[in-house]
């Protein structure tokens, strides 16, 4: 399979993407392909809307925060279908950078902490309530498969000072 990275301006990148009913042989090499990718491009994470794939499945090398609320990475890890419940009252403000909107990364106002729940490879369940920059980063790509782009979140002065990066890049690979 040869996947190709989707930029601002893709109309997959709107879609809602499909749950995966079961995990066959394609998912597998789909995840496979998609952490080639995601390293190849220097990524963090990419949902599969990114590599045109309208499907609830993301990678990232991002894992929980360590307890002095340090980033942590590690081996690429691949979550299907995963959900999003109970945000928190409390809202932070981070930076976030997207594959997909290249050359360009603003702060946005998110929740704190979440509950995350999702499944691996192996079928296993993760189920539990994520904080800081790794919650940050599930939030970013699920927003991904529900068809909406960090960008989205920002208004003002801000996004308008965007608005003409956006449409320089949709003219680059689409027009
Ligand atoms: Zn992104």
């Amino acid at each position: 399979m040869s996947l190709q990275m989707r930029y601002y301006g893709d109309p997959i990148l709107r879609q809602h993407a499909k749950p995966i009913d079961h995990v066959t042989e394609e998912i597998v090499l789909l995840a496979r392909d998609m952490i080639e990718v995601m390293q190849k491009q220097n990524g963090i994470g990419l949902a599969a809307p990114q590599v045109g794939v309208a499907l609830r499945i993301f990678v990232t090398t991002v894992y929980p925060d360590q307890e002095d609320g340090e980033s942590t990475y590690g081996e690429p890890r691949v979550f299907i279908n995963p959900v999003i419940s109970h945000p928190s009252a409390d809202l932070v403000e981070m930076s976030e950078g997207c594959l997909s909107i290249p050359g360009v990364s603003e702060f946005v106002w998110r929740p704190e902490s979440i509950e995350f729940e999702a499944m691996d490879l192996e079928g296993n369940i993760i189920k539990e309530r994520i904080s800081g920059f790794w919650a940050r980063v599930c939030m970013h790509e699920i927003d991904h498969l529900n068809g909406v782009l960090y960008v989205d979140r920002i208004k003002g002065k801000v996004r308008n000072k965007l608005e003409p990066i956006l449409r320089r890049i949709k003219k680059e690979h689409y027009e």
